[in-house]
């Protein structure tokens, strides 16, 4: 089966491509346009689409195996083609953790028969998130994790910290790190709380050389040791959520726990950082730590349980921020989106060359629509954007040269 996207605007980050020309997609994937054309091709009209190489979240929650009143494999991998994702990497604070062999294959197996998307699972680094045993970083590779993450909390102790540093690195395996000092948290010091434990967790991947990639900054302080260690020349990336650039902690006073996550809202000035963060490419990824929770469980603010679903709002709320209002290109929202996540992951997506996996994703960049999460595909609906008007949105999502979500449908073979 072949695809032929006509008269889209082609943009690639890695190789500085923007320009309008047809993309040809055949056995999944991207090839030279033939001179004859089977009878076969399926043709799309990409006129004043964005054609772009398929999305990568680095940060989402399945909630499968053992959550899945919440979400499960299948309806997240619908969310992720809905909201334009082709990759995305599922965290291990399942039930059970995904931290062994067992849990890794079913993960891999699960996705498998939800091809809507490519899901990557996490590895925990502790067994059970218990922050006293690392696990088995290598068996766990052999069964498929694409890096190794605690998210949900630190690893307390920086002994064992550096440890699973130090076994990571001769792995290559890259961290994706929930920067959250448990002793700050508690006593209710959440701003520190990140700052110590980014600073910490920076400190240990100078010394030990690992990749690290910071999750969900979301304070100028913060902000700012990223810049300090990349400047340096450290081997440090960070992301940055949807959420903590277009909202700040004013919103908390409406008592909507849908504006409840961890890390939370910031002020007014963090969202500022976030935004100067990403234009001068300190945070180079934005990463939607999609969290999806049942209507009783996120309730009044004081109980409800934190996170907030991002899947299928991330491309919307990124254009009408960040590129409606000049702070990134397109091309520079397309590189944070596809193709510094894919070096991240050093997954090889991220670009339209020939050759390359035919993940791709079309874009209206101009479409303006009113958030509604009655029509999302995620199975838990905690979105604090509900009836929102944002401008841009993803129109079809290809997985391996098949045409898995088309204008509000998820196509089935
Ligand atoms: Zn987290
Ligand atoms: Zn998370």
């Amino acid at each position: 089966m072949s695809v032929l996207i006509q008269h889209g605007l082609v943009m690639d980050p890695e190789t500085g491509e923007c320009q309008v020309r047809d993309l040809y997609l055949a056995d999944g994937k991207v090839q030279k346009k033939p001179e004859v054309l089977g009878e076969d091709v399926q043709r799309v009209d990409a006129t004043d689409l964005w054609v772009v190489p398929g999305l990568i979240d680095l940060h989402v929650h399945l909630r499968d195996p053992g959550l899945t009143h919440k979400e499960t494999i299948e309806t997240g991998s619908k969310a992720a083609a809905a909201g334009g994702f082709t990759t995305i990497c599922a965290m291990p604070n399942t039930k059970p953790v995904t931290d062994c062999a067992e849990v890794v294959r079913y993960v891999v197996k699960a996705s498998q028969e939800a091809p809507y998307t490519h899901v990557l699972p996490l590895g925990a680094i502790t067994t059970g998130q218990n922050g006293a045993v690392l696990t088995d970083q290598r068996r766990s590779m052999e069964e498929g994790i694409c890096a190794l993450s605690e998210d949900g909390k630190s690893v307390a102790d920086a002994d064992l910290m550096e440890q699973a540093m130090v076994r990571a690195k001769k792995l290559g395996l890259i961290i994706l790190d929930h920067c959250e000092d448990p002793e700050l948290a508690a006593q209710g010091k959440s701003r520190e709380a990140e700052n110590v434990m980014t600073a910490r967790e920076i400190e240990l991947a100078e010394k030990t050389g690992a990749a690290l990639h910071i999750c969900h900054v979301s304070t100028k302080e913060s902000a700012q040791l990223v810049r300090e260690a990349r400047q340096k020349g450290l081997p440090v990336t960070a992301e940055v959520c949807p959420h903590h650039f277009t909202l700040d902690d004013t919103r908390l006073e409406s008592g909507d726990s849908n504006y409840k996550m961890n890390p939370p809202l910031r002020g007014k000035d963090d969202v500022q950082a976030m935004k100067e963060a990403l234009k001068d490419g300190t945070i180079t990824c934005i990463a939607t730590d999609h969290a999806p929770h049942a209507a009783y469980e996120k309730g009044p603010m004081e109980t409800a349980a934190n996170g907030i679903i991002g899947l299928e709002t991330a491309v919307s709320l990124a254009i009408t921020e960040l590129v409606e209002t000049g702070i990134l290109t397109p091309m520079q929202l397309i590189a944070c989106m596809s193709t510094n996540p894919a070096h991240v992951l050093h997954c090889g997506k991220g670009t339209l060359q020939e050759g390359t996996a035919a993940d791709v994703t079309l874009i209206d960049p101009k479409k303006r629509y009113t958030v509604d999460v009655n029509r999302f595909y995620s199975k838990s609906k905690n979105c604090p954007y509900q009836g929102m008007e944002l401008t841009g949105r993803v129109v079809m999502t290809i997985v391996d040269g098949k045409i898995v979500y088309h204008k509000g449908e998820i196509l089935n073979d």
